[in-house]
């Protein structure tokens, strides 16, 4: 049996991926590229905007119901735990037979077996606190010109931004014992991987603590370097600055996403920290960490930002200078409070603002690069 793999979206479903590809392997199926002629095809899918769930929902309809005869196919990851989604796949998209949300990765063995002995569909939604398993297999692919791979630390976000669906889909926050991290960190090490990834949507809640577990994660005998993935501004401080700069292990980059340089987007956005704030963080940062590498996201368009809103956030930029920024035009999510909101842009308004903010940081970067 030959089983197809597609990851969409951010890092966490990529180590979602690895350990979905170990279980897969572990139940006897061969992966395969080819997902035309796959027995079984797994997507992982990203419910963060709704351009992302609109053209899964497309590959669906269109090409999906094709294939091998006897084909199943598996919708997890962040869309599988919408509501509406899974309304739709119990009245349209009845080529899914199965679907479960992120939380519940560790129990897909079990959800397939079921599938495969008793057929019909299973549209499963998932809990939102079950904790992270250990021991499940991983199966990385780790490309040798990059030799990176991730480890997850932690999942879930209890912070609630009032744009975004993370919280809903991915459910509360929970931590890996550093026990079960280190160990893992340490295994990559040894085999001699050169870029390890520490992941979770918000690595500075991380418990018992993120710098601490930052150190313990540099004090390994090897060649590689350790970078991680979210950091939340308000979280993040002098103590996660001082364990960067603590060691060469630990790459000098900084993803910071500020999404707003306006304090009424910022507070409507219920990001817990002023413009202020952020800046004072950017600036300690720069100071303590040599060398330093910052990126950040920016959402433009989010409701009720006015034109000197978004000029705040042009000025943002030009203050921090990032080496890379992610850019977002604002998308409602249903169920989240700032889908309520109604004071929104045209998209002509939208893209207007959007091709602004892309023209001012190519211009930082080439400053930067020249
Ligand atoms: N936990 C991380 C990021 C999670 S989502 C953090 O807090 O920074 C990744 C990025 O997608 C966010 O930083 C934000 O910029 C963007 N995003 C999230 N929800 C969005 C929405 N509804 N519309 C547009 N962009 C969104
Ligand atoms: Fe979403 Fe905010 Fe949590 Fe990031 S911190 S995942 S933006 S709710």
């Amino acid at each position: 049996m030959t089983a197809h793999l597609a990851i969409y979206g951010c890092q966490q479903n990529q180590a979602d991926g690895d350990r979905l590809r170990g279980m897969l392997l572990a139940m006897g199926y061969t992966m395969t590229d080819d997902r035309a002629g796959a027995d079984l095809v797994v997507l992982v899918t990203c419910a963060v905007r709704k351009h992302a769930e609109t053209r899964l929902l497309g590959h669906l309809g269109t090409y999906l119901h094709k294939g091998k005869p006897g084909r199943k196919v598996v919708l997890c990851g962040c869309m599988a735990q919408r509501e509406e989604v899974r309304e739709l796949l119990r009245k349209r998209y009845k080529q899914v037979s199965l679907s479960f949300g992120p939380a519940d990765l560790g129990r897909f063995p079990e959800y397939l077996r079921r599938l495969m002995t008793e057929g019909g569909r299973h549209i499963i939604t998932s809990p939102d606190t079950a904790p992270i398993e250990e021991g499940l297999p991983i199966a990385r692919l780790i490309d040798p010109e990059i030799n990176r791979a991730n480890v997850t630390i932690m999942t879930g976000c209890d912070n609630y931004c009032s744009y975004c669906v993370v919280p809903y889909v991915r459910g509360r926050e929970r931590s890996r014992a550093p026990e079960a991290v280190l160990e893992e960190v340490r295994g990559l090490v040894e085999d001699g991987v050169g870029e390890i990834w520490l992941i979770g949507q918000n690595v500075n809640s991380y418990k018992p603590d993120f710098p601490d577990l930052l150190r313990a994660c540099a004090s390994f005998e090897g060649n590689y370097q350790l970078r991680f993935m979210t950091s939340h501004p308000r979280d993040a401080g002098r103590r996660l600055f001082e364990a960067m700069a603590s060691s060469p292990r630990i790459a000098p980059v900084l993803h910071l996403p500020a999404q707003s340089g306006s304090n009424a987007v910022l507070k409507a956005m219920n990001r817990g920290y002023t413009r202020e704030d952020y800046l004072e963080k950017i600036r300690l940062a720069k100071e303590t960490i040599e060398n330093l590498t910052l990126s950040g996201d920016v959402i433009v368009g989010f409701p009720g930002e006015t034109e000197q809103d978004f000029l705040d956030t042009l000025s943002l930029l030009e203050e921090v200078r990032f080496a890379k920024l992610f850019t977002f035009q604002y998308s409602a999510r249903a169920g989240t409070p700032a889908a309520e909101l109604t004071e929104t842009l045209s998209p002509g308004e939208m893209k207007e603002r959007f091709m602004r903010l892309l023209e001012v940081q190519k211009r930082i970067e080439e400053e930067l690069g020249g």
